[in-house]
């Protein structure tokens, strides 16, 4: 299972930060919400699952293979 995308839903994103501070490589928050990172593949993917399991109102999805 490897990761091909990741979507956050600006709509559900609370701006906690908690996805930045797990996953620092993937997330980024811009004016309270939180974007996926161009670079986002140099975050490993144990991170990428801890944020999305971090976020409080599950604003994150993952697309997998
Ligand atoms: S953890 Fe969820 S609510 Fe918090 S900033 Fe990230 S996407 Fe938004």
């Amino acid at each position: 299972m490897a990761i091909k995308k990741i979507q956050v839903d600006q709509n559900l994103c609370i701006g906690c930060g908690a996805c930045q501070s797990m996953a620092p490589k993937a997330f980024e928050l811009k004016d309270g919400k939180s974007y996926v990172k161009e670079n986002w593949q140099e975050e490993s993917e144990e991170n990428i699952k801890a944020a999305k399991e971090s976020c409080p109102v599950q604003a994150i999805s993952l697309e997998e293979d």
